[in-house]
Formats: structure tokens, C-alpha cells, sequence
């Protein structure tokens, strides 16, 4: 299997290169040139890992699938509580694909649990002896997920940017608090996209990757831009079906529809990728937050990051820009130079079009939606004292759009909302939904959330207050250069 740099179909590589790369040399993305077809009998029956390793072995057909099934097999057991694609019915047709039950609690744990193994695999493949360095920039979960994934392994070190306040206190103390030899942390002004602008800038500046290189050390990323971070997501859209056929809730071939809070694209490409691999996915439904750029894209083919940023109570969704486009971009149009253009469009001016005709097709797939702070704390209150139901504030945001979307068809598919954080990581949030009075201590709001609600808190979030604080440096967006060379 080949996979080719969106910008450039000249260029292309295999999966160990892609993994290892992150980004092409001109700023594409790698995607694949193909997408096998799974056979879903086969796949309801899998168990978990038996599902991911299928899946893995189409696209990463240079490696080992003896390698690949031990990976899968260590990264998505214990480490899951074998909750792995745990799903649970909110209400008749209503489905929950609970994706925190891993390290960090957020489904971000599902691909950066596994690439890591991917990576240092990769280096053996490629015969590599470098050190590789891995630059993130985070709105909050990628961050901690990663470098929990990441720690202490051989041959990679890991720094990880946030914006200063652009997480909760609990997100902020999972990646400030990290153990390991081998990461650092950085607090950076202002909001994500100030950094991951700064992080994209560090990746493409010369003059750092020819210090690096002199010091036998090379760039990589760890963002959802990495095709080892999209695959390991496939599986679980697969995961969720198979569940609903072995349960009886929908019979085997039957259509159903997901809903994917969404931030940069990734969870949702996923999604996309199951379907052209073969699961009987209906409409893929996009949920943003007020941050409402992929709604209006998908109503109108017209991408405007040039708006308000907003600060919302669901911070991993807080993106104007989301990377992952730029691949269901590929896909529909067909062509790296329509892509070329248009993301040189978006690079200078901030916003690009695409035709009607194209517009239309890409709404055969997907339907699209937002909700505001307010009605994702409705759906919080309405989901725990309708349905007993207890989620975070990014789910919040799918279910009102789910909701939404499934109000509005004569006749719909089952649904399944795509839950991607544990609520006890955003207990004040949660907490004030559901019509209580929030302690100022996030730990305070965690006990008094277990109290209200009943559901236990993640043991990890509970101990997070006896950790002591490793990183607490602040910066400028400027300077992510000078942290990447080591020289703060
Ligand atoms: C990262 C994240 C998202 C958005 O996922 P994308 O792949 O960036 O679209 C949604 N919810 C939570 C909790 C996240 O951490």
C-alpha cells in the first residue's frame, strides 16, 4: 500500500515512512491509495484486538502481522480495562460508544496508546538510528494522551504544547504532573490555534531541522495529522457495529448512522474511512461547538477561519482550523493541485471554496450541526435525568446534534453518538448542567459530581491532586523554536 501526500501525488511512501514522517515535505498529508474492504461478518465477530489487528494489516502491509497483533493485543487489553468499544444504549435507537475508558480518559488514548508501538516499529523497518523528536501542539487531550503513549521509550522524546488557558484544571495537572526521562511541557499564550500555528511553523523551519539533524535527532509529530494516529480510529466505528449486531439491535448490513464531536477531523475521517472500507455507515454527522467553522463549510462549501475564536466548555473542540479536512478534501476533489490551491488559500487569506456540485456530493456523507455552551448543558441535563445517562460536555455537543439531525428525518438509521471524554474530566462544567453550584477546586467539583451522579470517577483523575507539578513554564508561540533546540 502506497500512501500519497495530498499536495503532491508524486510523492509517495509506505506506511513506515508515513508514520515516522508525519507531515510530507511540502505540507500534505499522507493518504492512502486505496481502501480495502473488510468483511463485516467476519469483523462483528472479532474481539477487540483480533479487529484492530485486521484492520492495521490492510494499510501497514510492511510490517509484521505478528508484530501488528501484539501490539494490538498489548495496547488495547489492560490498559482499557477491557472497555475497549464498550457501548451502551442511552434510549431506543440511541447509542453511546464510550471511547475514555483508556489511560487518560479521552478517546484520543485509542490511537496514541498504539502508534507509539507504531513508530518505534517504524525506526526498525526503516533501518533508522535517529532520535526522533516529537513536537505536539494540543487543545488539552492529545497532550496528556500522548505523552502517556510516548513515555520512556527508546529512541523518542516528546514536548507537547498548550495554550495557557485553553484547558481545564484537570487536563492542565494530567500533562503538568507527567512522569517520564524523555517529554517536556509547555504552557504557550494564547489559544490552540496560536499553537499549533507555532508548532506547524517549528516543523517547517530549515535552520531547526539542520541544528537537529547535526545532533543525530529528527522532527516528527504526534498530531491527528499523522496517519498512524487515523488508522487505530477506524477500528472502533467497526467495533460499534459489531456490538449492535451481536447485541440484536440492528441486523447485519443495516445502516446506522454516527455522530462525532469534532474538533480537527480526525475522529470523523475515521469514520469516513470505515465507510469506504465497507461498514454500512449512513449519515456521518459533524458536531462543533460555537467554534461553528465545519457548519458552515458543510452548509455552505464556503471555509471561513477568519471569525471570533471562542473559549467554550468543550476546549478539545476550540479549533478553527481543522487539519484533517485537507484529507476528505483529497477524496472528493480527487486532485493534489485543487488541494494545493486551496490550502494556499487558506494559509494567506484564511478561508477557500469549494464547488457546488462537490458541496453536494460531500452531503450525501456527512450532515452537520453546532451547539452552544447553553444547549450542550440542556443535553447533559436532559441525557442524566431522562435517561440516566451521564456525559462530558464534547458529548454533550453530539447529542444535541444528533438529536437534532434525527428530528429532522422522516425516517433515520440508529444512531450512535461518539462519546470522546470521561465527564470527571470537566467536572465543573458537568456539575453546573446539571443545576449545581461548582466548587472553584476542579478536585472539590470531582467528589461532589460522584456524589450528584452516583458513576465513580476514573482513579487516575482522583490522584492527580497528590502529584507534585513538574512543568509550569509559560511561553510565547515565538519561542516554541528555542524550546524544540532545547535552549530554554
Ligand atoms: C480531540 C477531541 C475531540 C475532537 O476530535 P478531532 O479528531 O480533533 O475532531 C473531541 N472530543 C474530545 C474530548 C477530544 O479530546
Amino acid at each position: 500500500m502506497w500512501f500519497y501526500s495530498t499536495r503532491d501525488k508524486n510523492n509517495r511512501v509506505r506506511s513506515s515512512q508515513a508514520i515516522l514522517q508525519g507531515l510530507s515535505e511540502e505540507g500534505g498529508l499522507f493518504v492512502p491509495e486505496s481502501f480495502p474492504q473488510i468483511n463485516l461478518e467476519e469483523a462483528c465477530r472479532l474481539e477487540y484486538p483480533q479487529l484492530a489487528a485486521l484492520i492495521l494489516r490492510q494499510y501497514l502491509d510492511d510490517y509484521d502481522p505478528d508484530f501488528l497483533l501484539q501490539a494490538a493485543r498489548e495496547t488495547y487489553g489492560d490498559a482499557f480495562q477491557g472497555k475497549a468499544g464498550e457501548l451502551k444504549k442511552v434510549e431506543k435507537g440511541l447509542y453511546s460508544l464510550e471511547l475514555w475508558h483508556g489511560p487518560t480518559c479521552a478517546f484520543k488514548d485509542y490511537a496514541l496508546q498504539l502508534m507509539p508501538r507504531l513508530l518505534v516499529q517504524a525506526k526498525k523497518n526503516l533501518n533508522r538510528g535517529e532520535t526522533t523528536q516529537i513536537l505536539v501542539a494540543t487543545s488539552g487531550d492529545t497532550g496528556k494522551a500522548a505523552l502517556a503513549g510516548y513515555r520512556d521509550l527508546p529512541g523518542i522524546r516528546i514536548q507537547v504544547f498548550y495554550p495557557e488557558s485553553g484547558t481545564s484544571e484537570i487536563q492542565r495537572l494530567q500533562m503538568a504532573t507527567q512522569e517520564g526521562e524523555n517529554l517536556s511541557v509547555w504552557a504557550v499564550q494564547g489559544n490552540f490555534d496560536d499553537a499549533q500555528t507555532g508548532v506547524k511553523k517549528a516543523f517547517a523551519d530549515r535552520e531547526l531541522e539542520k541544528a537537529l539533524n547535526a545532533q543525530g535527532v529528527r522532527l516528527s509529530s504526534a498530531n491527528s495529522i499523522n496517519w498512524g494516529r487515523l488508522v487505530p480510529q477506524i477500528v472502533y466505528y467497526f467495533a460499534a457495529y459489531g456490538r449492535l449486531v451481536r447485541e440484536g439491535e440492528v441486523k447485519l448490513g443495516q445502516k446506522v448512522d454516527f455522530c462525532v464531536p469534532t474538533g480537527n477531523f480526525g475522529d470523523i475521517l475515521a469514520g469516513y474511512y470505515a465507510k469506504r472500507m465497507g461498514l454500512p455507515a449512513g449519515r456521518l454527522v459533524c458536531a462543533s461547538n460555537k467554534n461553528n467553522v465545519l457548519t458552515d463549510f458543510f452548509a455552505t462549501g464556503f471555509y471561513d477561519a477568519r471569525r471570533e475564536f471562542y473559549k467554550t466548555d468543550s476546549p478539545s473542540m476550540d479549533i478553527l482550523i481543522s487539519s484533517n479536512l485537507e484529507r476528505m478534501l483529497y477524496h472528493l476533489l480527487g486532485s493534489d493541485e485543487a488541494v494545493r490551491l486551496r490550502m494556499d488559500q487558506l494559509a494567506r487569506t484564511g478561508r477557500y471554496t469549494i464547488e457546488e456540485q462537490d458541496l453536494n456530493r460531500l452531503k450525501e456523507v456527512f450532515d452537520a450541526g453546532f451547539a452552544s455552551d447553553e444547549e450542550g448543558a440542556g443535553q447533559i441535563r436532559t441525557c442524566f435525568e431522562k435517561d440516566g445517562y451521564l456525559c462530558d460536555t464534547h458529548t454533550a455537543v453530539a447529542f444535541k446534534v444528533a438529536r437534532e439531525y434525527m428530528a429532522r428525518q422522516a425516517e433515520h438509521n440508529p444512531m450512535v453518538v461518539l462519546s470522546t471524554a470521561s465527564p470527571f474530566k470537566f467536572p465543573a462544567a458537568v456539575l453546573g448542567a446539571l443545576g449545581q453550584k461548582a466548587p472553584q477546586d476542579d478536585f472539590e467539583a470531582l467528589h461532589l459530581l460522584e456524589e450528584v451522579s452516583g458513576c465513580k470517577a476514573p482513579l487516575s483523575l482522583c490522584q492527580l491532586k497528590e502529584m507534585p507539578v513538574r512543568f509550569d513554564r509559560v511561553i510565547r508561540p515565538e519561542q516554541i523554536k528555542a524550546a524544540a533546540l532545547g535552549e530554554l
